[in-house]
């Protein structure tokens, strides 16, 4: 038996009549950018979030950079975004000449805390990125506390957690904007580069939605200087069709997540994700913490099983923040975690019997 990581080709042929349909429509209509498709996607999107705007942009890490910018962060500001993520929350901030200021995550869930954003806030910090790691919401009650104390901005990245929901609110609405990526492989994908912001500040919207289109609402409007970074209506129209179809996937998500977690519970040598709030989780991945996590992924990978590793270094460390000076005393659980995390398959398309091949695998190794 082989198990993919990922099966977008399996997903594209479960909707494969409704796609086509809807690429049709857009294709017979001439109209590719900025387009009614955009709008009614845009519409449709914000209501499903709870929020009252949603503006279509080219990728997720514009998304965090528009953000940034339209809450206007500046050179001197530091910002504050977790150790461990993928490097889009981090840059941003670089790019808009504002420094980067990593927090530590917790060992359990993955995502930072209050405290540990509490820990790093000086006089120059202006604003936090929260990650919402692996499909998890982070704890976000504390940390938008935190940051009306301290009068900061709060940015939700949400790239990786589309519809979960907490005691404290939907994702993305919690902040001051939230940020979703539809890289195809996201739980909510487009067939190309393409993000989103929502929020429910109406000031914000309009200076987001000018940022990433030169500065205007119009084709001729320069207020100030933007980017190009529209959502383009093949993208919104693909969209669109699967957002009809995305709940039945988050609930395949944490069915499959559910068998995981049974049949490797007794595992000694693993540790699990931690699941405290069922909605507030939408398992984008599955993430185990292994011991000798490298030969598990041979052992799987000899089984034909995908397992991949999420991530294989802490942005501390990367080359592209060497500058920052840090060693892995400063970020200790992220240092650990790239040692231990492995990211099973998970996906909707994937049937009850590939699950439990997995966990035969991992249990075989383990000597279980
Ligand atoms: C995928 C991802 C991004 C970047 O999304 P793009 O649309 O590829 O720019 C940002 N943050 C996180 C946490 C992600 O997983």
């Amino acid at each position: 038996m082989q198990v993919l990581f990922n099966d977008l080709a399996a997903q594209y042929q479960a909707i494969r009549n409704e796609v086509d349909a809807a690429l049709q429509k857009v294709l017979q209509g001439g109209w590719y950018v900025g387009s009614t498709h955009v709008q009614s996607f845009e519409e449709e999107f914000a209501k499903r979030c709870g929020a009252n705007y949603a503006i279509g942009l080219g990728n997720a890490t514009d998304g965090l950079f528009l953000a940034l910018k339209a809450l206007n962060i500046q050179p001197g500001d530091e910002v504050i975004t977790p150790a461990w993520s993928w490097i889009s929350s981090a840059e941003v901030i670089t790019h808009c000449g504002a420094r980067v200021v990593f927090a530590d995550v917790e060992p359990e869930t993955f995502t930072v805390s209050a405290k540990a954003i509490q820990g790093k806030i000086t006089n120059r910090t202006k604003a936090v990125v929260v990650v919402h790691l692996y499909g998890k919401m982070a704890l976000i009650k504390p940390i938008q506390d935190l940051c009306k104390q301290y009068q900061l901005k709060l940015i939700e990245d949400c790239s990786q957690a589309h519809f979960a929901e907490s005691v404290a609110g939907k994702v993305g609405t919690i902040g001051d904007c939230g940020v979703f990526s539809f890289y195809p492989t996201k739980n909510l994908g487009a067939f190309g580069d393409a993000g989103c912001l929502i929020t429910n500040n109406e000031n914000l919207a309009l200076k987001v939605r000018r940022l990433a289109n030169h500065g205007g609402l119009t084709k001729d409007e320069h207020l100030f200087e933007g980017v190009n970074s529209r959502l383009d209506s093949i993208q919104a129209a693909i969209l669109q069709v699967k957002l009809a179809h995305i709940i039945s996937w988050t609930n395949t998500r944490r069915l499959l997540s559910n068998i995981y977690q049974e049949k490797l519970r007794v595992v000694k040598e693993i540790i699990l994700p931690c699941v405290d709030e069922p909605l507030a989780h939408v398992f984008h991945l599955f993430v185990i913490r292994a011991q000798n996590r490298e030969a598990l992924q041979k052992h799987l990978q000899q089984l034909s099983i995908q397992a991949l590793t999420h991530y294989p270094k802490a942005l501390p460390f990367e080359p592209a923040y060497t500058y920052l000076n840090h060693t892995e005393k400063d970020f200790p659980v992220s240092a650990q975690l790239q040692q231990e995390v492995v990211s099973l398959p998970l996906h909707p398309f994937l049937s009850r019997e590939q699950i439990e091949y997995v966990c035969h695998g991992i249990l075989s190794f383990y000597g279980y």
